[in-house]
């Protein structure tokens, strides 16, 4: 456990259904263990924080899995036995994943009253065609009358989650996903491209050729059209896969990305404590078993070397508007990036990459960790 970390991520693993492109730990429930979840919980708190006063906590994050699926009580208390253990800072963004047919007036209202303020709801698509073949839980509607219900709790900092590059196929307009999302006034939107994962229904439809993945410029095409419509709408992009009204950054994933300490609690969770990365077992009985028996959850651990830190502070400061210090000798290295417009300069030497960068993230990132290594 990092000593005093001040961000704190817990899973929750149940889902009603997998979705056709999740390979995510999770586990389908169609009846929520509440009570032996919460206890398990408490129990890692319990062995894992022993001896610790309780200490200040900038952001709490339930992730999942769909951490809504724990109901309105479910999560008040797993939040009540934080508080127990922890401080909450009197501004702590306190976050749940939330799925659209979970939010009801009643949920909303004692997530409101637990501290809950700010929701990341899972939409990923407007298109009732779309979601049925992603096997979402929910249609298009349920999504507007979600927000429409967390806004009248009080709840009005939300998030919105769409997938894009979707297989040519289904024929999904993201130009109208895109537009639909806007409409309903989100403080924050998460875009990610699909991939096609192995031990998934998709995987297995790509696998027989039913699906094909679709091409690089439709990642490339929606990508930009998604930066231009939404930065034109008054969202920062400041994440490659992040966009954000004026002080409405996740800041809990905000912290992943400068690289600071942070504590996972639940099944499968990570933790970093600035040197050392551990997680948790993946399987929540195996979780849970576990601490029945007083015993640490960790599955396993690695101790970050100066190698694995470089290229993860490259690549991390390439991921966001925040940049990555360079050092005397890579302005030569970086300087056709930013003539084909992949990079700009900010002051003397902060490189920070524009959105045709970011579809070379990998790459940059690669080379420049190459560039680092020789000296
Ligand atoms: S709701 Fe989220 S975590 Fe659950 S199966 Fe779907 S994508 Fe995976």
């Amino acid at each position: 456990m990092p000593s005093r970390p001040r961000h704190v991520y817990i899973h929750v693993p149940f889902c009603g259904r997998r979705c056709s492109y999740c390979d995510f730990s999770i586990a389908v429930r169609r009846v929520v263990p509440v009570d032996e979840y919460v206890s398990a919980l408490k129990r890692e708190m319990d062995l894992r924080f022993p001896d610790h006063d309780p200490w200040p906590v900038d952001t709490l994050y339930f992730g999942g899995g769909t951490p809504s699926r724990l109901g309105g009580e479910g999560v008040a208390r797993a939040i009540e036995a934080v508080r127990s253990r922890l401080s909450l800072e009197p501004n702590a963004e306190l976050t749940i994943e939330a799925n659209p047919e979970d939010i009801t007036a009643a949920n909303a209202r004692m997530w409101r009253d637990a501290g809950v303020n700010r929701l990341s709801i899972g939409s990923q698509s407007f298109d009732d065609r779309v979601l049925a073949w992603m096997h979402r839980t929910h249609d298009a509607a349920a999504i507007g009358r979600a927000v429409d219900v967390a806004r009248a709790a009080g709840i009005d900092n939300f998030s919105l989650d769409l997938i894009f590059s979707l297989p040519e196929h289904i024929e999904r307009s993201w130009e109208s996903d895109v537009s639909r999302a806007l409409a309903l006034g989100p403080s924050h939107l998460s875009l990610y491209g699909l991939t096609i994962e192995p031990h998934t229904p998709l995987g297995r439809w790509h696998a027989r050729g039913d699906v094909i993945e679709s091409p690089d410029e439709k990642y490339e095409h929606e990508f930009l059209h998604a930066h231009a419509a939404l930065t034109a709408a008054g969202f920062e992009h400041y994440e490659v896969s992040n966009f954000g009204k004026a002080d409405r950054r996740s800041r809990h994933n905000s912290s992943y990305w400068a690289n600071v300490p942070y504590a996972g609690l639940g099944p499968s969770a990570h933790e970093f404590d600035g040197a050392v990365r551990r997680w948790n077992a993946s399987a929540y009985a195996e979780w849970v078993a576990r601490l029945a028996d007083r015993q640490d959850p960790m599955e396993s651990s690695e101790t970050l070397d100066a190698g694995n830190r470089a290229a993860e502070a490259v690549y991390l400061g390439l991921r966001t508007t925040d940049g990555l210090e360079l050092r005397a000798g890579e302005l030569a290295q970086v300087q056709p990036w930013v003539d084909a417009g992949w990079a700009v300069r900010r002051g003397d030497n902060r490189l920070v990459l524009t959105p045709l960068g970011w579809l070379r993230l990998d790459a940059l990132a690669a080379a420049l960790t190459h560039v680092r290594s020789r000296y």
